[in-house]
């Protein structure tokens, strides 16, 4: 996501690094330098895994559980940075059985160690943590966790962290110059739900009451913002694409009252965008981790191996053509764009919030390739200078620009169709 963010920034503001993208900031705050900055207590450690083990209580919108970091020191070092929103609280940080000593400042925490960690050792420690997060009132564009329903009055929680980071949910080096090279995801979730994260699901456990733990394995680096809670009543079938790699699976989990459209809507757009993508860019790069769309009560993001759906099976973006050339209308904006992300922006990851630009500009730059090879290069032309409207601000097609200049953070309700 963050297409029309990146748009915003790269004209109205050289302040891009700050701790929630959709501020525009002319100064910098001390929290916003420990977010930002690749500081040594953070170069110290280079992370080799999570086990991020959480519990969500809906109805009480609280979270609880631990993160576990593997890491492996960069440098002989006492003391490291984590990161976890200061609204969470930590509860202990244990290392080999005993609690260490931390400090927080802002949505940093400073763990010292008893004595120095050597260069090239690895180590673990686990984070334990609650508390009732940040809740999400615009999801994608803000963060936090958004508490939804679906038509039957069932619960529909999901996370959406871009830019503002994924410490607002969960514990970790919350910088994008470092991936985790692996992760487990066990989500504990209450009866009557599942959890949809990414990589692969491995098992589901009873853990009594009808709570049931999903446990997710992601066998690719990931950065923090794609790892994604999607908890719902949902519904999912599966489908396999002959991939230049070899098979790849499609796996798709939607409400269950949207089943019919989204075997249609995803039966139209999936394995087209696919086979445009990997004849462009290469082999889908995660397919050990396999390639989902899970629908979401947002419009979408690029979650790793888990893309984000919130389009209501509709081609363009949102029922609308961005290039205003008709060639939009003919695919769904959320699968394209949201999935030519999983190049550009989960593959190739900027290291600093900075150079986000990357993920956006050239995952833009997919979309015309993908009607290129669908309609011919003419058409991917058109479709390139029809939405360069956008960039010269003469067509402000979702507001983007005239809310802000009313200072809202709404970045698109009010100019589009919601
Ligand atoms: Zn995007």
């Amino acid at each position: 996501m963050k297409y029309f963010a990146a748009i915003f920034f790269a004209i109205a503001s050289p302040f891009f690094a700050t701790a929630q993208l959709m501020q525009v900031k002319e100064t910098f705050t001390r929290a916003d330098s420990l977010r930002g900055n690749l500081t040594p207590a953070r170069t110290c450690y280079d992370i080799n895994y999570y086990h991020l083990d959480v519990k969500l209580d809906v109805s009480k919108r609280f979270i609880s559980g631990s993160n576990l970091f593997s890491f492996t020191a960069t440098q002989d070092f006492q003391l490291l940075q984590f990161d976890l929103f200061d609204n969470l609280k930590v509860e202990k940080v244990e290392y080999n059985g005993q609690s260490l000593s931390f400090k927080r400042e802002f949505n940093a925490v400073f763990v010292t160690f008893p004595s120095v960690i050597r260069k090239g050792s690895r180590e673990n420690f686990t984070v334990f943590y609650s508390g009732y997060p940040t809740v999400a009132k615009n999801a994608p564009w803000d963060g936090g966790i958004m508490f939804s329903k679906d038509e039957n009055g069932k619960s529909w929680v999901v996370t959406a962290c871009q830019g503002v980071g994924a410490s607002i949910w969960w514990p970790n080096k919350d910088h994008q110059a470092d991936e985790v090279d692996s992760m487990l995801i066990s989500v504990t979730v209450p009866p009557g739900l599942q959890d949809v994260s990414n990589g692969r699901l491995r098992k589901v456990s009873d853990v009594g009451k009808g709570w049931k733990k999903y446990d997710w394995f992601v066998s690719n680096p990931i950065n923090n913002y794609c790892v994604a809670l999607n908890i719902g009543d949902y519904t999912h079938w599966s489908d396999v694409y002959q991939g230049e790699k070899g098979p790849l699976t499609l796996d798709y989990w939607v409400l269950k009252a949207n089943r019919e459209k989204a075997q249609k809507q995803f039966g139209e757009n999936v394995k087209p965008m696919l086979k445009a993508f990997e004849h462009w860019f290469g082999p889908y790069p995660f397919y050990e981790d396999g390639y989902k769309l899970v629908e979401t009560p947002h419009l979408g993001m690029e979650h790793q191996s888990a893309v984000a759906y919130g389009n209501k099976f509709r081609n363009g973006y949102m029922g609308r053509d961005l290039s205003e050339t008709g060639w939009g209308l003919k695919w769904d904006f959320i699968i394209v764009h949201e999935s030519g992300h999983e190049w550009f922006g989960n593959n190739i990851t900027s290291k600093d919030l900075a150079d986000m630009w990357i993920h956006e500009s050239f995952t833009n730059y997919s979309e015309s390739l993908f009607i290129e090879s669908l309609y011919g290069k003419q058409a991917g032309q058109e479709y390139v200078n029809g939405t360069r409207g956008s960039i010269q601000n003469d067509r402000p097609i979702i507001g983007t620009y005239n809310v802000n200049k009313e200072g809202s953070g709404d970045m698109y309700y009010k100019g589009g169709t919601s």
